[in-house]
């Protein structure tokens, strides 16, 4: 099944200078990047991003952690890798939630941690399920930053700009 997922390389990733060893592991999958940029993350993207996890006690420091507020580096790596599988391929290159728990060679088991405040840093990040690829991926990206049509889009007339945004 060709699939799309949404790969973040957290700010932790990017202060310890992992980008170049990430992306080798990930070019393992054959997969495809369709879709790249760095970008300063605002917080309303965070919140949003992860929504899931608002009612969790570390939410505060969740938020912290993906805008770079914890590194000194407020940027992250975004990117759409896509192919056969791309979520399952990624999902266990990277390892598990828990960088303690995940496979020692994985990404997260060689290069995540547990901070003093208990979150996991864990370098990556990487959609869990289609569904979640979709909200993700229209999420982070413009249609027009995408050479790959994956979803739906229509132009609308912005400011007298005609946009390509998502349907
Ligand atoms: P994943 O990133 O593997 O899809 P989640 O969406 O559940 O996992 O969690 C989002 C992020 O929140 C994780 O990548 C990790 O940085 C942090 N996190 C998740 N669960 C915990 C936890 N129990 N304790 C501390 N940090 C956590």
């Amino acid at each position: 099944m060709i699939q799309q997922t949404l790969v973040l390389i957290k700010p932790d990733g990017l202060k310890k200078s992992l980008t170049g060893n990430i992306l080798t592991r990930l070019s393992e999958t054959k997969l495809e990047i369709v879709a790249a940029k760095i970008i300063r993350v605002s917080r309303e993207l965070a919140i949003q991003h992860y929504w899931h996890m608002e009612e969790r006690p570390f939410f505060e420091e969740l938020i912290k952690y993906i805008q770079g507020e914890l590194h000194g580096r407020k940027k992250v790596l975004a990117m759409v890798y896509h192919g056969e599988n791309a979520i399952e391929k990624v999902r266990t290159l990277a390892g598990a939630t828990n960088p303690e728990e995940a496979d020692s060679v994985s990404i997260r088991g060689s290069f995540g941690r547990i901070t003093t405040k208990g979150l996991y840093e864990n370098a990556i990040h990487c959609s869990d399920n289609e569904k979640n690829a979709e909200r993700e991926i229209k999420l982070w990206f413009f249609p027009d930053e995408i050479i790959v049509d994956m979803y739906n889009s229509e132009i609308k007339e912005i400011d007298n700009f005609k946009k390509k945004v998502w349907k």
